[in-house]
């Protein structure tokens, strides 16, 4: 039983659609006709108006993508984290030739709209100074289209489910501090996105996969795109292909390369499980599953390693100091139960369940729960 906090378990009715005959993607209309539907059930998900575009890869092409598209060498971008992924856009930027400024906090601390208000103080007003600026407050319409003019900052990433230590950052004030400074935002929601609510105010780029919440396979990325963000993209017009978002703004005339027929295909059935359940009752459920985990890792003596306040509904992560491999390993092999340990520093410390999509099942959760507790009683 795949209980990892992606990949997902996959439902029947998902595996089965990816079984039938595909249209060519490259030929057949029929193929445009699915994949513009697919946006459209996406774009109900994310709760935006702005463009969807699913790009044939992992979730890690995702965030790739949303900075070689908008970063070139020189501009400066605003990275905060309190977890790996969020430490991670740093990379992806400075690997672009951007300056990254990472306003960082410990794992477990929460994002903190003062220091990031604090570093955009510092930095001197950004945003305003590249255009008309200063005369905006009615949100967006005083950006510059991102020419990359001013030494301001661009644009500022961060991570909505820190997946690695189960944490949900509420982005909602920071979000705002942003737009009003005029930064574009770049916002990874990939294991949130249809098991809770994601911030769509004031979000540029917003950054989705198919394995976590929505329980089809790895292998594409989602990524919603504002004006805003088209108009700075284009204006620097990325010279790269496969992590080139531009030429997806309209693919009426066909898409950059093949796409993953298979994959698309599973998508589109995973979303229609998801919208046919109706959002509050997917989130809902996610809120169950995830209480009924803590509740039974409360009774097993475990603690959890983010504030519980902060814990996301999509990922358990147990405070296993020293024993999180070994439980994982016994778990497999005695259990037949897969969950993961934690990554990085925190390798061996922490054992997260996932209960994302299909796995955000209060049965599934008792039987992985079950299963700690025998392995736990003969360590
Ligand atoms: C899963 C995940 C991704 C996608 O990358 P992986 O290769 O599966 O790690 C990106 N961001 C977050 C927060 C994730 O949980």
């Amino acid at each position: 039983m795949l209980m990892t906090p992606g990949p997902t378990a996959v439902p029947p009715q998902v595996r089965e659609a990816m079984s039938r005959e595909m249209p060519n993607p490259d030929v057949e209309e029929a193929f445009g006709e699915r994949y513009a539907d697919v946006t459209r059930k996406l774009a109900e998900v994310y709760g935006t108006d702005d463009d969807l575009v699913v790009l044939g890869g992992e979730g890690i092409l995702g965030l790739e993508a949303a900075v070689a598209s908008l970063i070139e060498p020189g501009d400066r971008v605003l990275c905060l984290s309190n977890g790996l992924y969020g430490d991670g856009f740093a990379d992806f930027v400075e690997s672009y030739g951007g300056e990254a400024t990472l306003v960082g906090v410990d794992y477990t601390e929460p994002l903190d709209a003062t220091a990031v208000e604090e570093a955009l103080d510092e930095d001197g007003g950004a945003g305003g100074e590249g255009g008309d600026g200063g005369a905006g407050g009615d949100g967006g319409t005083d950006r510059d289209g991102g020419t990359g003019g001013g030494d301001g900052f661009k644009a500022a990433t961060m991570v909505h489910c820190e997946t690695p230590t189960g944490t949900l950052n509420d982005l909602g004030g920071v979000l705002e501090r942003l737009r009003e400074r005029g930064v574009l935002t770049i916002v990874d929601a990939v294991s949130s996105l249809g098991g809770t609510p994601v911030p769509t105010e004031h979000v540029d780029i917003g950054l989705g996969a198919s394995q976590k919440c929505f329980s089809a396979p790895p292998g594409l990325t989602t990524v919603s795109v504002s004006d805003a963000a088209w108009d700075a993209i284009e204006a620097r017009d990325p010279n790269t292909l496969y992590t080139n978002l531009l030429p997806w703004r309209d693919t009426s005339d066909g898409f950059p390369y093949t796409h993953l027929t298979a994959n698309v295909v599973a998508l589109d059935a995973a979303l229609d499980l998801l919208l046919d359940e109706g959002l509050d009752a997917a989130y809902a459920r996610h809120e169950a599953a995830a209480e009924r985990c803590r509740e039974r890792g409360r009774e097993l003596g475990l603690d959890l390693y983010p504030d519980p306040e902060r814990s996301s509904p999509t990922v358990t992560a147990f405070h296993v100091p020293g024993r999180a491999a070994n439980l994982q390993r016994r778990l497999d092999e005695e259990h037949d139960v897969v969950l993961s340990t934690g990554l990085g520093d925190l390798a061996d410390d922490i054992l997260r369940v996932g209960h994302m999509g299909y796995n955000a099942d209060v049965e599934r959760v008792d039987r992985t729960m079950d299963a700690l507790g025998a392995v736990l009683d003969g360590e």
